[in-house]
Parts: structure tokens; sequence; C-alpha cells
């Protein structure tokens, strides 16, 4: 039992939580020039067919090399980026680049990009791919873009207004995540998609009943959408087995590999990197 008193209890809660705002501020700082200091750099994550285990595309991925404190994990450094307002240079970035790298690679696959839901909520995001696809060659068939259900939490207008835009010029569209966030339901019934990421927390549990339960719905759900259904984090054998079983068109995880810069892909179905002399 803490002999502490209330008071004493109070202000070390104080400290704790000064501390970890100067770290976020701290690192707020710091992100504002990691772009200019090109600390950033993209990883990419194998997507397959569950049956046929070709392979349908791979998962873009930021990292963050900082100069002091080593790699620092996205889901460290992208809500602070939200909150200093810079998502939107770094995810101008991410887009531009991994269409520089995909064709450079001459990758014959598609990329998902991730795109923080801060993005969906400026219009200008239409205009942004329309030119980056323009200005890297790369076809817009060969461009996913994952958007978090979160995404239509803020103006739900303004972020389907974007997403037909970006859709019509064939561009597709997946719901990351899916299944963690509040309202997944209504995500469904009113995004323009393609695609459904089927969170990792629903593969993590699949011995419990309700996991499989669950799984079975979504997919049941997807297949009268006409939607692909991708199961994220597989990690196993058993794993993928129950997720073929269940139905399940795409699957991504460790078990295929993790993710990697492109130079050093495994999966060497891409074509010869393109000639650049
Ligand atoms: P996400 O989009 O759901 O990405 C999948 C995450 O799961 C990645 O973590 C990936 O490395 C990890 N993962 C993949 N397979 C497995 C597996 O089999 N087991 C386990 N345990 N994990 C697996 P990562 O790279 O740390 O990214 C975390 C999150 O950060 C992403 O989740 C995404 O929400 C965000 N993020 C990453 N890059 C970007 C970006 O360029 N822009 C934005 N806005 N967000 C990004
Ligand atoms: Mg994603
Ligand atoms: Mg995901
Ligand atoms: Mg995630």
């Amino acid at each position: 039992r803490s002999k502490a008193q209330p008071e004493q209890r109070i202000s070390f809660y104080e400290a704790a939580m000064d501390e970890a705002a100067r770290e976020r501020r701290a690192m707020g700082r710091d992100l504002g020039v990691a772009l200019e200091e090109r600390q950033f750099f993209l990883v990419y994550q194998v997507q397959k067919s569950a049956r046929t285990r070709e392979t349908t595309g791979y998962e873009v991925l930021l990292r963050w090399r900082h100069p002091q404190r080593g790699l620092i994990s996205p889901a460290t450094f992208i809500p602070i980026a939200e909150e200093c307002g810079l998502i939107s240079p770094i995810g101008d970035w991410v887009l531009e680049e991994a269409c520089r790298e995909a064709v450079a690679w001459g990758l014959g696959h598609k990329i998902a990009v991730n795109l923080s839901p801060l993005q969906l909520g400026d219009v200008s995001l239409v205009d942004k791919v329309r030119s980056v696809l323009l200005r890297t060659g790369l076809p817009p068939s060969r461009l996913e873009l994952e958007v978090t259900e979160s995404a239509i939490i803020g103006d739900k207008g303004r972020a389907l207004h974007i997403l037909r835009q970006i859709r019509a010029m064939g561009v597709m569209i997946a719901i990351d995540d899916f299944g963690t966030g509040y309202s997944s339901l209504e995500t469904l019934r009113v995004f323009p998609f393609d695609k459904i990421k089927l969170d990792r927390s629903f593969v993590n549990e699949l011995d419990g009943r309700q996991s499989k339960a669950f799984i079975r719905a979504i997919v049941a759900l997807g297949k009268s959408l006409d939607v692909t259904i991708l199961a994220e984090g597989a990690e196993t054998e058993e794993q993928l087995h129950v997720l073929v079983a269940e139905g399940c068109d795409e699957v991504q995880g460790f078990l295929f590999g993790r993710p990697c810069p492109i130079e050093n892909l495994q999966d060497r179905s891409f074509d010869l990197p393109a000639l650049t002399a």
C-alpha cells in the first residue's frame, strides 16, 4: 500500500504527464525537420491471394529514422504528426515517393498507401492524387488508398466527395482495420470502396469461436457487396488455413513477409528494375 499522501500522488501523475507531453512536443519539433533531413523511408509488405498464394499487391508503410532515438514506429509518430499539422506534407511525400519507387523498380503489382483521416478532410487531395499519377506515370489501377473507419466520423460529406472522385480516376479504396471502429456497418453503407481489410485482432484470436463467427459474417457481407476481403496479420499456416476455409480472398502478414525496403523484396515477381541511365 502506498504511503504517499493524495497530494503527493497527484503531483507524481502530473510530473509523469508533463514528461509525456514534453516528449510529444520534442518529437513534434523533430518531425518538423524530418522531411527536409530525409529521415523518412518506405517499406513494403506483400499481400497474397489466400488460395493461390500469388502476390496481389504491396502495402506501403512509413518509417522514421530519428538521428538520436533510432527507428520510431508510425503508431507513435503519425498521431503526433496529425496533432502538429504535419500529416499533410508527410502524407504527400509518402504518396509521391511510393509511386515514384514503384515505377522506378518496375513493380508489377499495385501499391496500397495509407491515408490519415485528416487527409480526407482536404479536397486538394483529389488534385494531388491526380497530379502524382501523371508526374510519376503510375497507372491509376496500380494504386490503392487505405482509409480507416474514423475517416467518415468528421465531415462525412466531404470525405465521400473526395473518395468518389479519387475512385472515378480508377484508384481503389480499401477500408483499413475494419471491425475496430465505432460504426463499421455505417461505414460499409456509405463509403464507396473496393476492399475490406479485416483487422489483425480478429486473426489473432482465431481460436476463439467468436472471432471466427465475425470473420464468417464479414466475409458473407463482403461477398454480397462484391468487394475483396483481405485478412491482416496472418502469422501462421494454421491461421491461413482457417482464413482460406472462411473464404477470405487475400492475406497479409508476417507469414508471407515482413515489411522491407523495395529493393529487398523477397518476392521477385516484379520485372527487372527499370534502367535509369
Ligand atoms: P496498418 O495500416 O494497419 O498497417 C499494418 C501494420 O501491421 C503494420 O505496422 C505492419 O507492420 C503490421 N503487421 C503486418 N503483418 C503483421 C503480422 O503478421 N503481425 C503483426 N503483429 N503485425 C503485422 P506498422 O508498419 O508499424 O504501421 C502501424 C500503423 O501506422 C499502420 O497500421 C498505419 O495505420 C500507420 N501508418 C503506417 N504508415 C503510414 C503512412 O504512410 N501514413 C499514415 N497516415 N499512416 C501510416
Ligand atoms: Mg494500412
Ligand atoms: Mg490495418
Ligand atoms: Mg492497424
